[in-house]
């Protein structure tokens, strides 16, 4: 009998929001495995903002998935069968991989995962694989943080923002959050520790940030872009830090906006703005883990996962993190209670 798995395809690229026929659905054979190769099932899909960069072929900063082919996707997964030396079965793996339930591998793209004491899968996978080592290299190299800077990150309460925000405080920072909706807020300041909280769907952020630090910003963790941006930057300090992680409020847009209006900010007040995509920071990924599995296990960081069951409904679940709909790390939960390179 030939096995088979359930595997996304993208189909077309999508214009605007992600729709329904973007991508295929489907089930079909899984490859044989060659020599040096191993077979995974997966057991955690993270959906990302940037799956939505990968499905155009707008410039970024890997090659675009070609129209039929599996969709990219970051994955966990447990190897159950192997032809590669040095991998076993049961082995755990995690790294670039696909939106399906079991794929054949080089292991190219994916590391052994080293779950920090006392933490479950779906939470070291959530913040180590991508979101941690954002927020660790993005602040600390890029930010450059010291006790007493104010910092502000928006997309707060999600993957990246959370630990941005408690990596902050670590490093004696007033941190500022700025997420969609009360329960957001709250969770940052109550839950996360955070100083203060903005609602920028229902509050006025450029009057709020000018009530919560009024010397002026010297960090801007910038994930979203536009008007909240905007807000921000205008009161960034002199040699103020914006370190450029994602520009969300953008990824869906249909055409070129400027947003000029803060540049000349920037040559005044003699800002930095570091544009930045943590893979550039491939060989420093063990040191990222070390000081993230060290938080999550002594409990100074502390974060939530989305979890969602059913990989059919992948797709459905990635327009939440354009409509802020997710609350925390989004996730798929793939292997049903157990989840690069030339992933096939
Ligand atoms: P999140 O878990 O933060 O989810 C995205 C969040 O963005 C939503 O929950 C929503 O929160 C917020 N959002 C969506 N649309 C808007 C909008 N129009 N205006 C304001 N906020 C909006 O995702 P991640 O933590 O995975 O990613 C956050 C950012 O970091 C993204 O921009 C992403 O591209 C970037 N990133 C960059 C990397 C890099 O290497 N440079 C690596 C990983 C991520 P809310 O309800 O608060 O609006």
């Amino acid at each position: 009998m030939v096995a088979t798995r359930h595997i996304w395809r993208l189909a077309r690229r999508p214009v605007g929001s992600v729709a329904e026929g973007d991508m295929v659905f489907g089930e079909e054979a899984v490859p044989d495995l060659a020599e040096g190769e191993f077979l995974l099932k997966v057991l955690y899909l993270s959906l990302d903002p940037t799956n939505r960069i990968w499905m155009s072929d707008a410039e970024q900063y890997m090659p675009p998935v070609e129209l039929g082919a599996p969709m990219r996707g970051l994955v966990a997964g447990r190897v159950v069968k192997s032809r590669k030396d040095g991998v076993a079965e049961g082995d755990l793996y995690s790294g670039f991989g696909l939106w399906a339930d079991l794929m054949v591998t080089d292991g190219g793209g994916l590391n052994r995962i080293e779950l920090p004491p006392g933490v479950p899968l779906s939470v070291a996978f959530g913040v180590l694989a991508l979101v941690g080592p954002t927020a660790y290299f993005g602040l600390l190299d890029l930010g450059r943080p010291k006790a007493g800077e104010t910092l502000v990150v928006s997309a707060a309460a999600g993957g990246v923002g959370q630990v941005v925000g408690q990596i902050g405080k670590l490093k004696g920072c007033r941190v500022i959050g700025i997420a969609g909706g009360p329960e957001k807020c709250r969770f940052l300041t109550e839950e996360l520790g955070f100083d203060a909280a903005i609602d920028y769907r229902n509050e006025d952020v450029g009057a709020r940030l000018d009530a919560l630090a009024p010397d002026g910003i010297d960090i801007d963790f910038e994930q979203v872009g536009g008007p909240v941006m905007n807000a921000v930057v205008s009161r960034m300090r002199l040699h103020g830090r914006v370190v450029l992680c994602g520009l969300i409020s953008r990824y869906n847009d249909t055409e070129e906006r400027e947003d000029s209006g803060y540049w000349r900010l920037v040559l005044m007040r003699r800002l930095s703005i570091h544009g930045f995509i943590v893979t550039d920071f491939a060989g420093r990924w063990a040191e990222a883990l070390a000081a993230l599995g060290g938080w999550m296990a002594d409990g100074s960081i502390r974060t939530r996962q989305d979890v969602r069951p059913g990989l059919d409904r992948a797709l459905e679940y990635l327009d939440a993190l354009y409509t802020g709909g997710n609350f925390g790390k989004l996730l798929v939960e793939v292997g049903a209670g157990d989840t690069g390179g030339t992933a096939r």
